[in-house]
């Protein structure tokens, strides 16, 4: 008893002195610490947070997809996602949030079907390209024309393809950087039109993926004058295999296809704008993109709800930090990116508008990127011209190369189609390039659903997403490069 009598007495001496010589120390270090906390050491907190899994980009992802669904452009969907997202916005603690409307032609899909008739009946695996008329209601039916490339139906005669269906069986090749798509995306979009010169009275493609599922991706093809001249469809891989293997058995396949898709002439699609307003500048902007619209078939997970998960989970985690970065920090999730338009420009509808309603802040957005290719992992960043040589790409490599993040040696070729009219009016841009090789398995197709998105990798998105944002925003760097 009176040991520990005496240990009470003397034992919480030595602890509470040191504790409150100790918390007294802490705060003087934290009082002059915190002007000093270099935005490197803050871009790797940001970092780590975010790979500890201590970032919305899920649940927002999970949301969207499950409360929403698919959010086709000009849809009801697609408006309910952008008064979702705005509310969320606002109440993650985003400032100036707001809906930017503005009017396209929309386009819905009916019912479709598609059969082969000839060797034998057999159902197809069929979808409607976007933008694409509707059949008669029988239906089309013809024999089908099989060319390698569009490049070999371009070069049929006019009126050589009379009453028959045109067929492009071109197969997208597997990259970890989704150069394969363009080769052979062209064909969805002009393939139509070079069809309807040949006299053709339908077109098909090979889906544009890279998955051998029996599932048609879809995607927009391309107006013409105003108008896409003949109901086209995307075959899934498997179909596409049995038409060329029924012509290398030295038969002619011949189908029909039924479509009741119709257009929806002055619909509207809307951009979603929310800032992290700067301490600083905050009349500067570092923009970061992505799109809120889908295609109809699956949910919209990986193209691009996870573009939109990414960079408000990034955002977030910038607008949480105890001191706010010198620029604004803008996000905006653009509608109406995965459709054409039948009048000029004809695409990017959401990126055309921003662009136009914000033109006199342009040249104040010091520098954009895109996420808009899933959610699988960065590898690389490629920034501006004028930035490669300043000592913030030496700081962004730093800070992003734990993550496995190397430099590209070249500015970026393609910013995206979001932000690519603002990026065409003068603004510079850097993209993180994301692995590809799974992407276009799903893309487009009823597979692009939630359970195809990994936490691990979204994670990495998020922090070098948040690590690089901030470090722009907190940053002088004239990314413009010396003439500005
Ligand atoms: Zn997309």
């Amino acid at each position: 008893m009176p040991r520990s009598s005496a240990k009470g007495s003397i034992v919480p001496r030595p602890f509470h002195a040191p504790a409150l010589l100790l918390t007294a120390a802490l705060l003087a270090l934290r009082a002059a610490a915190a002007p000093v906390v270099s935005p490197e050491t803050v871009a790797v907190q940001l970092r780590e947070a975010a790979l500890a899994g201590h970032n919305i980009a899920y649940s927002w992802l999970a949301e969207l997809t499950t409360r929403v669904g698919p959010r086709p452009a000009g849809s009801a969907n697609e408006q309910a996602a952008a008064e979702w997202a705005a509310a969320r916005l606002k109440a993650l603690g985003f400032e100036n949030v707001h809906i930017e409307t503005f009017p396209i032609t929309a386009w819905v899909r009916g019912s479709e079907h598609g059969e082969l008739l000839v060797p034998s009946h057999q159902p197809l695996a069929v979808a409607a390209l976007g933008e694409s008329p509707p059949t008669p209601a029988a239906g089309i039916e013809g024999d089908v024309a099989i060319f390698a490339t569009l490049a070999d139906l371009q070069a049929a005669p006019a009126g050589s393809l009379s009453g028959r269906i045109a067929f492009v069986a071109a197969r997208m090749v597997r990259t970890q950087d989704g150069a394969g798509y363009g080769p052979v995306v062209a064909a969805r979009i002009d393939g139509p039109q070079a069809a309807a010169r040949a006299g053709a009275s339908a077109f098909m493609l090979r889906s544009v993926g890279t998955d051998s599922h029996r599932l048609p991706h879809t995607g927009t093809t391309g107006y013409t004058d105003g108008r896409v001249p003949l109901p086209a469809f995307a075959l899934s891989a498997p179909d596409a295999d049995q038409l060329e293997r029924i012509a290398a058995f030295g038969q002619t396949p011949r189908v029909r296809l039924t479509s009741s898709a119709s257009y929806v002439r002055g619909a509207h699609s809307q951009n979603v704008i929310a800032d992290v307003r700067g301490s600083g500048k905050p009349e500067e902007f570092v923009l970061l993109g992505a799109h809120l619209d889908s295609w109809d078939l699956g949910t919209g997970a990986l193209d691009d709800g996870a573009g939109t998960a990414i960079i408000v989970a990034a955002a977030k985690l910038i607008r949480d930090l105890p001191h706010k970065p010198r620029r604004t920090v803008r996000v905006v999730l653009f509608g109406s990116e995965e459709i054409a338009q039948p009048t000029p420009p004809g695409h990017a509808a959401g990126g055309f508008s921003y662009a136009e309603n914000h033109r006199a802040e342009l040249p104040r957005h010091v520098l954009t990127g895109e996420s808009d290719l899933g959610a699988d992992r960065i590898y690389s960043l490629a920034l501006p011209a004028a930035a490669g040589k300043e000592p913030f790409a030496a700081t962004a490599l730093r800070v992003l190369g734990p993550l496995g993040i190397l430099a590209e040696h070249e500015p970026p070729r393609d910013p995206g189609t979001d932000v690519g009219p603002t990026a065409e009016a003068g603004v510079p841009a850097f993209v993180l390039y994301q692995d590809a090789n799974r992407y276009f398995d799903i893309h487009h197709s009823a597979d692009d659903t939630l359970d195809k998105v990994e936490r691990t990798p979204l994670d990495q998105n998020v922090a070098a997403w948040a690590a690089l944002a901030w470090l722009a925003a907190d940053s002088e760097v004239n990314f413009r490069g010396a003439s500005r």
